[in-house]
């Protein structure tokens, strides 16, 4: 049987070597606050131990009172990463377990009898695996399974800590010589030390793979999915859609050349990225947007009938014709055409759908541009715009806008309807 020094001079290296190479995972991605957290986590469990292994050899305040405070501050940073890790602020109650332990370390009778210290370490110990359970119970990073593993692991280990600091009550060891640390407690404490490491490198390893596909169905410049993501996304939303139908729009921002020649590509940029936060602040939710080439964009729809698509291009275009943005110099405005195409849903095929919608954005573009076309059959329907896309007309209540746009769209809806 190894000495408690020993036990404690190997813990101090395991946790120190993972502390490092959490911290060197966090210097690559600044922006992966957990791993500073796990990592600090370890770094000051691991030293708060060291300096309990070094007792009798530096003074008593540093080993009793700061070493174990330092190792239960350990416990308040893990709970934090983990908070990170779930892209949530920390509780309050993240710092209770070195609090439990500086409140409960004034008390006289405690300060001075060993086995009290060791009890209120380990309840403060039994605190801070709680919390993390409760916090890996709440989360939402991951699966179900994931979290209720960590749940079970660290639950196990605040009832295990609890026992013991019970348990010790009773024995009343006089020293770290009495042979405190039993085999069940430590074999408790590398279980669930191993089971939680492994959970969590399998949880943050997933994530990196989810992020990994994420960015291989993104467009970086906008933010909307690229062509691929598109095709994805599409096919999902025509297996879950609730509604009969779908609608397919092709955006393509008019005369775009010119505002890169006159202005410079960087603001051609800024133009398609504020025309993807337009749309994207207007589409409903169930609905797929993509940029599927330079400066083209399409959407699909779940719809109940052909106006809803018309509906929803026209609100893109006029709030488009809205915004203003600014070279540096002057305020630009830009405009789009849309072309659109309508099928029923269990005959959905998009190579088709994409391809009636770009015949309906030609015949935008050429009756004049800034304007909507849907593909109904074998015929071509434009929605006439009106006085009010004149920028200096302002329409005040978006109601108003609505109303007026679907009267355009019924001007003409006879024409999509037969
Ligand atoms: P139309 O009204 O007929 O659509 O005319 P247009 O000028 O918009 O169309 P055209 O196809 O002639 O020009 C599209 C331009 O979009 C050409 C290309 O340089 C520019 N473009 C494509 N991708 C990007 C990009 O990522 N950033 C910027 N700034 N420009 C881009
Ligand atoms: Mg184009
Ligand atoms: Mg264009």
């Amino acid at each position: 049987m190894i000495d408690v020094k020993t036990a404690f001079l190997l813990w101090v290296i395991q946790a120190n070597t993972l502390a490092i190479l959490l911290l060197a995972i966090w210097l690559h991605g600044r922006e992966q606050k957990h791993f500073l957290w796990f990592g600090l986590g370890f770094l000051l469990h691991a030293s708060g131990l060291g300096l309990v292994g070094l007792r009798d050899q530096i003074p008593d305040a540093l080993s009793i009172q700061v070493a174990n405070a330092v190792s239960l501050l350990g416990f308040s940073l893990w709970a934090k990463g983990l908070a990170a890790l779930d892209h949530r602020p920390a509780p309050r109650l993240v710092w209770l377990p070195p609090l439990v332990w500086l409140v409960g370390i004034l008390v006289p009778v405690i300060r001075d009898e060993f086995a009290l210290r060791v009890s209120l370490y380990h309840v403060g110990a039994s605190i801070g695996f709680a919390m993390l359970a409760m916090i890996a119970a709440r989360a939402r990073f991951s699966t179900g399974r994931y979290r209720t593993f960590l749940t079970v692991t660290w639950g196990s280990q605040a009832c295990a800590g609890l026992a013991y600091g019970i348990f010790v009550l009773f024995q009343r060891p006089a020293s770290f010589a009495d042979n405190i640390f039993g085999v069940w407690m430590g074999t408790i404490a590398v279980i669930g030390f191993i089971t939680s490491v492994i959970i969590l490198a399998k949880i943050t390893m997933d994530r990196s793979q989810e992020q990994l596909q994420t960015l291989v169905r993104t467009d970086p410049l906008t933010g909307a999915l690229n062509r691929r993501g598109f095709a994805e996304a599409y096919q999902g939303l025509v297996e879950s859609s609730p509604l009969d139908a779908l609608g397919v729009l092709i955006f393509d921002l008019d005369h775009f050349k010119q505002i890169n020649d006159r202005h410079g590509h960087s603001i051609g940029d800024r133009v398609l990225q504020e025309f993807a936060d337009v749309c994207r602040s207007l589409l409903p939710q169930r609905a797929v947007f993509a940029r599927t080439g330079g400066e083209e964009f399409a959407a699909v729809l779940a719809i109940s009938e052909p106006r809803d698509a018309a509906l929803f291009a026209e609100t893109v275009r006029l709030a488009l014709v809205d915004r203003t943005i600014s070279t540096g110099e002057e305020m630009i405005s830009v405009t789009t055409s849309v072309g659109i195409s309508v099928s029923p849903r269990h005959r959905a095929d998009l190579e088709q759908l994409l391809s009636e919608a770009d015949i309906a954005l030609y015949t935008a573009k050429a009756q004049g541009r800034n304007r909507t076309s849907l593909r109904s059959g074998d015929r071509t329907v434009t929605v006439p715009p009106t006085r009010e896309d004149s920028p200096q007309e302002e329409v005040d209540r978006q109601a108003d806008r609505q109303v007026a746009i679907l009267k355009r769209i019924s001007a003409v809806a006879h024409k999509l309807d037969d």
